[in-house]
C-alpha cells in the first residue's frame, strides 16, 4: 500500500469526439430482471418486436445437428448460408456480407463510409441505430422531417425530404421499409424515384428487418433493384420473420466491390456456428415463414382494430408491432401495464412521448395484453 489512490483517467475525455456525444442503444426494459420478478407467473413481452410464433422446427434442428462442435470455429466465411441466401434471392455470394445481427452491419457502414466531416441522412422517427452508427463513426447526422401524424403513411419516410436533405458531404442515407417505430411503408416505385434522385456516389441503405411481414403487392424488395444501382443496400435479418433473434444473424447484400471493403473490417468468425446452421434450415423452410405471414397479418389485423374501438390512434403497419399513440403522456400507461405483466416499448426516446410501440404477439399474448390496457384506462 503506497496510501496515494490510483489515478482514473477520464474516459469520457479520452474517447474520440463522436463517442462523447453518444448515447448507448436503449433496448428498452431490463427483461431480465423482470422475468425473475414475475418467475412463476406469464411475462408478456411485447417490447422487442419479437416472433412470438417462434422459428421453423428445421432450424432446432439445424442447431441440435452442430451442438457437439461447440469447440470448433464457425466458417469463417459462412460459405453454406451465403449459397442458400445467394440463391434464394438471385445474388453471388460475392454480394452478400454476414453479420450477428443486422446492427452489426448498420454500424459497420458507417465507420466504412462516413467519419468526421462526411453526413449521414436519415428519417427523423426512423430506427435509432442509424444515428448511433453515424456518431460512433464522428458523422454528422441530418434528420429529415417525417410525414405528419394525420397522413396515411403516419409519421413514416418521407422520401422527398430525405433526398432533399443528402449534400455534396454525404456519404450514407439509411431508410427502413417497412420502417421501425411507425410500421409505415413505401412502394417500390416510390423507391426507385428515389434512388433516381440520390447522386451514384451515395450509399443507400435499404434496412427491410420487417420484410418478410410485407403483404403489400406494391412493395418487392429492394434486393430486385441492385442491378440498376450499384449504390444501393440491402439489409435483411433472421431476428424477425424468421424468428431467430436469439442467435444473432443478419446479412447486407450489395456491390461485390462494396462487401470486399467492408470484409476488411469484419471481425473473423463474427457469426457463430448454431446461427449459420440455423438460418440456413430457416430459408429452407418457406412454408414456415408462409404460416408465420398469415398468422402475424391476421393478428395484427384484429390487434389494430381492438386498439381502434378503444379510441386509440393505431396507423395502419406492415411490420409484427403497432405504434399506438394514445394522445397523452403514455409512461404512465405504460408502467401501469408493466406492473401487470405486459411489456411494451416506451417511444420517449424516439421523441413520441405520447406513443407506445407494441409487438403483435400470438392470440393469447394479445388477449392478455387487451385485458391489462382495458385495466390501465379504466
Ligand atoms: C430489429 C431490427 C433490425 C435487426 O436487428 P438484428 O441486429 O438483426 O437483430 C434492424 N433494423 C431494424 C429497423 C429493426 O427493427
Amino acid at each position: 500500500m503506497t496510501g496515494t489512490e490510483p489515478v482514473v483517467p477520464d474516459f469520457q475525455a479520452l474517447a474520440q469526439p463522436g463517442v462523447q456525444r453518444l448515447r448507448a442503444y436503449d433496448p428498452g426494459h431490463d427483461l431480465v430482471a423482470l422475468r425473475r420478478e414475475y418467475s412463476g407467473s406469464f411475462l408478456v413481452e411485447l417490447g422487442s418486436n419479437e416472433n412470438s410464433h417462434g422459428p421453423s422446427p428445421r432450424a432446432r434442428e439445424a442447431v441440435l445437428d452442430v451442438i457437439n462442435e461447440l469447440h470448433r470455429y464457425p466458417d469463417p466465411l459462412g460459405g453454406d448460408l451465403k449459397l442458400t441466401l445467394a440463391s434464394y434471392h438471385g445474388l453471388d455470394t460475392a454480394q452478400i456480407l454476414l453479420g450477428n445481427g443486422s446492427h452489426e452491419l448498420l454500424m459497420m457502414l458507417a465507420q466504412v463510409f462516413a467519419g468526421p466531416g462526411l453526413d449521414v441522412v436519415a428519417a427523423r422517427y426512423g430506427f435509432a441505430v442509424y444515428a448511433l452508427a453515424a456518431q460512433a463513426a464522428g458523422a454528422n447526422l441530418r434528420l429529415a422531417d417525417a410525414l405528419p401524424k394525420e397522413h396515411a403513411m403516419s409519421r413514416g419516410h418521407d422520401l422527398t425530404a430525405l433526398a432533399a436533405q443528402v449534400g455534396p458531404d454525404t456519404r450514407l442515407v439509411y431508410v427502413a421499409n417497412p420502417n421501425n417505430p411507425t410500421g409505415t411503408w413505401f412502394s417500390s416505385e416510390a423507391l426507385e424515384h428515389f434512388l433516381e434522385a440520390i447522386p451514384p456516389q451515395v450509399l443507400v441503405v435499404v434496412d427491410e428487418a420487417y420484410h418478410e411481414y410485407v403483404t403489400d403487392p406494391a412493395v418487392a424488395s429492394a434486393l430486385l433493384l441492385m442491378e440498376r444501382f450499384p449504390n444501393l443496400v440491402v439489409a435483411r435479418t433472421f431476428s424477425k420473420g424468421y424468428a431467430l433473434a436469439g442467435l444473432r444473424v443478419g446479412f447486407i447484400a450489395a456491390h461485390p466491390e462494396l462487401v470486399a471493403v467492408m470484409e476488411r473490417v469484419r471481425e473473423s468468425f463474427n457469426v457463430n456456428g448454431l446461427a449459420l446452421a440455423a438460418a440456413r434450415a430457416a430459408l429452407y423452410d418457406q412454408d414456415h415463414l408462409d404460416w408465420v405471414r398469415e398468422r402475424n397479418t391476421e393478428e395484427r389485423e384484429l390487434l389494430a382494430r381492438q386498439l381502434r374501438e378503444r379510441g386509440l390512434f393505431v396507423p395502419e403497419s406492415q411490420t409484427n408491432f403497432l405504434l399506438v399513440d394514445f394522445g397523452r403522456e403514455a409512461a404512465p400507461l405504460e408502467a401501469a401495464l408493466v406492473q401487470r405483466g405486459v411489456v411494451p416499448r416506451p417511444m420517449v426516446g424516439y421523441g413520441l412521448p405520447t406513443c407506445l410501440r407494441i409487438t403483435v404477439g400470438n392470440r393469447d399474448e394479445n388477449r392478455r395484453l387487451l385485458q391489462a390496457l382495458d385495466e390501465v384506462l379504466a
